[in-house]
């Protein structure tokens, strides 16, 4: 057998055995095809001395619904060692048809759930606040059968976005996605804030009543405003009755949407206890500048798809959902224009860091951006095997963070040594390959 790779002098981590081990690793085409203490002959030879070797990281998270943009996020999320995303979450996946015409070679392995709002707007609602119609629901029941059909891995839903949609509208949708395997829902729950756990319970009902996987969104950003805790214990009380719930989280105290979405709607003060000095903007002509009364008007009226960096969880609570060990590491990056927030770019390696300071192994950590959101998806990604793709990144354990900032967003991190794709190096030393080195997903039935 002549590999195609060979990583040698490593140490590897195998997320699910939860062991590191000094071994090599050679990939042929896009698998690993070998582990062991031999050094069988390759094409190219990898010398890992002193770095750790995962499995790429899996970002069941993320937004890439720009299309017109080339790719900017991809390439931050890659530099991070992303080698998996999947998009349009919060309910603003775009058709597929679509992300097939502007997404041929995406920079990693891309796959899209359809957009609850995105299927609104489709239909003719424009309105945030209108619920939808009897003939509109039906006729988004079969716009989504047609996307889950064409390979969409399910559907997302932003009800804090659309705050009326009703529980008809949603109970429709979530039957029709019931008949389709291996798809699931993922929600940006109905409200952040003190009336979160209801919301949380939402989710849940949903999960039980339609026998789906139901994977709540950035649980942090939702709940870390005193109810991360019981929020969590809601969800391992409907596990253990059989419900099929996931949630993930990104590693910052700050979220981050649009001036014009719904969250910003006047009262939102009385639901996080802090105002607009807490709210930064992250995009536009006020990009850095933290909101005044005028800056707000402004902004809402004349640039409302406009990024917000709204400064107003508690840090300690995001860390508890974070070490969860039922917690995917997300990073729910989302850029305007190429600006936003650094998660698009920092969320992996921080999170690594957070969860290494609270204590957990390498094997241990690295579980929490692969093997689990992987599993979360039925990807076949997050492997330390012989057979699993060769989707890989190298590390420095010392060197490893992250070093985008609210101020330099997009600021790559640092220790990244090198990123595999699909067996092809896709980063090394910083520098992206020359060509995209990712797919295009499709779930098929
Ligand atoms: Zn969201």
């Amino acid at each position: 057998m002549e590999l195609d790779l060979m990583i040698k002098n490593g140490i590897l981590l195998d997320p699910a055995g939860g062991s590191e081990k000094r071994l090599n690793l050679g990939v042929v085409k896009d698998a690993i095809a070998y582990i062991g203490e031999e050094t069988p002959a390759a094409k190219r030879l990898i010398d890992a001395q002193g770095l750790m070797v995962s499995p790429g990281f899996v970002d069941t998270h993320m937004h890439d619904e720009e299309l017109e943009d080339p790719g900017t996020i991809q390439q931050a999320l890659l530099r991070q060692g992303v080698t998996t995303a999947l998009a349009g979450n919060c309910g603003s996946g775009p058709s597929l048809e679509r992300v097939r015409e502007m997404r041929k070679s995406p920079w990693l392995n891309l796959g899209y759930l359809t957009g609850h709002r995105a299927l609104r707007e489709e239909v003719g609602i424009s309105d945030v606040y209108r619920a939808a119609a009897e003939n509109e629901i039906a006729r988004m029941e079969d716009r989504l059968k047609r996307e889950l059909s064409n390979g969409s891995f399910g559907l997302s839903f932003g009800l804090e976005y659309a705050p009326n949609t009703s529980p008809r509208e949603i109970e429709a949708l979530c039957r029709v996605l019931a008949d389709y395997p291996n798809r699931f829902v993922s929600i940006h729950i109905r409200h952040d804030g003190p009336e979160c756990l209801e919301s949380v319970e939402e989710a849940i009902g949903l999960a039980e009543r339609f026998r789906i996987r139901v994977q709540v969104s950035h649980l942090g950003s939702m709940t870390a405003f005193g109810f991360t805790e019981r929020s969590i214990r809601l969800i391992e009380e409907a596990r253990a009755r059989g419900a099929d719930v996931t949630f993930d989280c990104y590693p910052y105290a700050a979220f981050c949407t649009s001036i014009g979405s719904t969250v910003f709607d006047p009262g939102f003060e009385k639901r996080w206890g802090k105002g607009l000095e807490s709210l930064e903007a992250a995009s536009g002509k006020y990009r850095g500048k933290r909101l005044t009364p005028e800056i707000y008007e402004d902004m809402r009226q004349n640039d409302p798809k406009a990024l917000i960096i709204a400064h107003v969880m508690n840090e300690w609570e995001i860390r508890a959902c974070l070490r969860h060990p039922l917690c995917a590491v997300a990073s729910d990056g989302v850029l305007h224009n190429g600006e936003g927030h650094p998660r698009a770019a920092g969320a992996f390696p921080r999170a690594l860091r957070w969860l290494r300071e609270e204590g957990l192994s390498w094997p241990e950590a690295v579980r929490h951006a692969t093997a689990l959101p992987a599993e979360m998806c039925w990807l076949p990604a997050g492997r330390m095997e012989v057979g699993a793709p060769a989707d890989l990144v190298l590390f420095s354990p010392d060197d490893l963070r992250d070093c985008a900032t609210f101020e330099d967003q997009l600021a790559p991190p640092e220790g990244i040594a090198a990123v595999l794709v699909n067996g092809q190096i896709a980063v090394e030393g910083g520098v992206l390959s020359a060509e995209p080195c990712g797919r295009l997903l499709s779930r098929k039935p």
